[in-house]
């Protein structure tokens, strides 16, 4: 072994000044992602669309993190290169990029609408590849950096009702191994998290029909819906010095759905 078996310490998963885009940070999994890196000593670089960021400030606030709350909507193209250019001009860097943005519609296939199908491909698909695009030009001059991007049980999977967030997810899971590929020569490491079934807004209307419910909860190995706390270790580590040889790799985190 090397010298790093020496220097191995819980140390490798700090993020002491390291700068952290999370889109989507002010509720559900991108306000756990956002909390949990700045914990780990992260500056936090937090978009959305919602300028009520009270939530994710008292959760950073109460440890002394230290965020920056930024407001855009990711499904309008001009939006992606001011979230980079504001975050380095204000932090200096960007060496972590969390694509956590998304949103679900739900309707029988015959019935969906190409609204519907636009709405979702903008934010789930053409901001996660336009805005790791940019966070990877500035990534390659430094010469490192992480790419975590939100997929999910439908980038494994077809689900029913949701064909543009199955299209998308499965897209994320195929953007994630191609720009590993391309960026990992460059130390930059991009790998994916793939959520099971966690209680946010984006799940409530299938945690509210019974017998979905209780359908989804009967495959669940684990036996429960998980807390958007359930996933803060795991973007922590892919954040982290602790995940430097991993590459294009989607991680599910589901309480064993998938090993049914
Ligand atoms: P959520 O509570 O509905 O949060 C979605 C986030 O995306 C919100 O912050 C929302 O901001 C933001 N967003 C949506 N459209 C946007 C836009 N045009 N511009 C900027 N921000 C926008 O859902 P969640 O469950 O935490 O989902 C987070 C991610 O995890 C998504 O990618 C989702 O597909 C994925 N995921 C979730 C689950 C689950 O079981 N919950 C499972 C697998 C994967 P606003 O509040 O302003 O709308």
């Amino acid at each position: 072994m090397n010298e790093k078996a020496v220097d191995f310490s819980l140390d490798f998963f700090s993020l002491k000044g390291k700068t952290a885009i999370v889109t989507g940070a002010n509720t559900g999994l991108g306000q756990a992602y956002a909390v949990a890196l700045a914990k780990v000593g992260a500056n936090v670089f937090a978009v959305s669309r919602e300028i009520d960021w009270t939530d994710t400030k008292a959760l950073i606030d109460h440890d002394g993190g230290n965020a920056t709350y930024y407001e855009a909507d990711l499904s309008d193209r001009s939006s992606i290169q001011g979230i980079v250019d504001t975050c380095v001009e204000t932090y200096g860097s960007v060496d972590i990029l969390v694509n956590n943005a998304g949103l679900i519609k739900r309707n029988p296939l015959l019935e969906f609408k190409v609204e519907d199908w636009d709405s979702v491909m903008a934010v789930n698909l053409d901001a996660v590849y336009l805005l790791s695009q940019a966070c990877a030009k500035v990534m390659v001059e430094q010469g490192s950096g992480k790419i975590i991007n939100i997929a999910s049980m439908l980038s494994f999977q077809g689900g029913k009702f949701i064909p543009p967030y199955t299209a998308s997810k499965h897209a994320v899971a195929g953007l994630t191994k191609s720009f590993a590929n391309e960026l990992a020569h460059h130390g930059i490491q991009v790998n994916a998290i793939a959520p099971g079934y966690i209680a946010t807004n984006n799940t409530a209307p299938i945690r509210a029909d019974e017998k979905r419910n209780a359908e989804i909860l009967a495959r669940i190995p684990a036996g429960y819906w998980a807390d958007p706390s359930d996933l803060m270790g795991t973007v922590v580590f892919l954040s982290s010095r602790a995940s430097d040889y991993m590459n294009g790799h989607v991680l599910a985190v589901d309480g064993g759905w998938l090993a049914r």
